[in-house]
């Protein structure tokens, strides 16, 4: 499947110097707006030769930190500050974030399930595939900013998967860390294909995934987190002058290592009614004890369920809103790890 099957077209060159903002043309024929068009947002900083960095958030709509982030760094960056590429897409899968919901409102598609994606598939597969076939070539490293959406809570965390090449994994690494975040976790992934993640590893290219905010909500703290940690990547890979940030110098505690390895550290609702998590964020919780348990508002004659912790571990993640479903994720324990990894 080449490139130019796609449909999507843009006026951006991304081989010339200078700063440009524009538009991803995706074809959306529809009742209304017969030759319609969804336009996606991007800047394109470049200067010279060096490498290509892309940051892009809005997989998920109702994440914001990333998005606002990303736009910040398209106005502020300049390309004189710049050596090498920055592609900058702050909203990726457009509609759903315009939506402020998880999956695309046009074709209900999950745009972090469906990598390499298809040509001539539904909107946000057509996406997925000019991403896979025409951005990731250009890329030395993707940087994917996420957040709790607004079904999960969590302590912000920059990540990376455990990998079997040794350089890739390395060079990874020292970039997670780079970004400075409070956690900075590996993790084994248990969602299936589909991620962009896998899409750029298997190129052997830098892939990180960030989770920042909670709850669908947008707070100035973590936006600084994300701030920071966006142009620590800039000076980790020499394309912005400067010096890493850390978390130290700014009177934090350093970036946390932590690891969750297992199935074993996901923790789902096993029936439907109101959570109540008996820990805060942070919290250690011992395996084989109660993380919180499960109320029946429509049957209060029957007792609340538990859920019991399978490993021990800080509680890193922990279900946004009051009610759950059976099979939604409630609660996420990570432990620590010393590195090397
Ligand atoms: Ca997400």
């Amino acid at each position: 499947m080449s490139a130019k099957q796609s449909p999507i077209t843009t006026q951006i060159d991304f081989e010339e110097d200078g700063k440009q903002h524009g538009y991803l043309r995706v074809p959306h024929s529809r009742n209304n707006s017969a030759w319609g068009s969804v336009l996606i947002p991007l800047t394109v900083i470049k200067n010279g030769t060096g490498p290509t960095i892309l940051f892009n958030a809005g997989l998920h709509g109702g994440e914001y930190e990333g998005p606002v982030s990303l736009m910040k760094l398209g106005h502020q960056l300049q390309p004189e500050d710049v050596q090498g590429r920055v592609i900058i897409i702050p909203a990726l899968n457009l509609p759903a974030v315009v939506a402020g919901q998880r999956v695309s409102p046009i074709d209900g598609k999950d745009m972090n399930r469906v990598f390499p994606g298809v040509w001539n598939g539904t909107i946000t597969q057509v996406v997925a595939h000019y991403v896979h076939e025409v951005l990731l070539p250009l890329c030395d490293a993707v940087i994917d900013l996420h957040a709790g959406g607004v079904s999960l809570s969590l302590i912000p965390y920059m990540s990376m998967h455990y990998l079997e090449d040794e350089t890739q994994t390395q060079q990874t690494f020292a970039a997670m860390q780079a970004f400075q975040a409070p956690i900075s976790l590996m993790i084994e992934e248990f969602s299936g294909e589909g991620l962009l993640d896998y899409a750029v590893e298997r190129m052997g290219k830098i892939f990180l995934c960030a989770e920042l905010g909670s709850a669908g909500t947008l707070s100035p703290q973590v936006v600084k987190i994300t701030n920071v940690g966006v142009r620590n990547l800039l000076v980790h890979f020499g394309i912005i002058e400067g010096e890493v940030v850390i978390r130290e110098s700014q009177g934090l505690s350093p970036s946390r290592l932590m690891e969750v390895p297992e199935p074993e550290n996901y923790h789902m609702a096993m029936a439907n009614g109101i959570y109540e998590s008996f820990y805060e964020l942070g919290d250690w919780v011992e395996a084989g004890n109660p993380i919180g348990q499960i109320h029946f508002v429509e049957n209060i004659a029957w007792e609340p369920q538990s859920i019991i912790a399978q490993r021990s571990g800080m509680l890193l993640c922990t279900r946004g809103p009051g009610f759950v479903e059976l099979g939604d994720s409630v609660a996420v324990v990570a432990r620590d790890l010393d590195p090397p990894i």
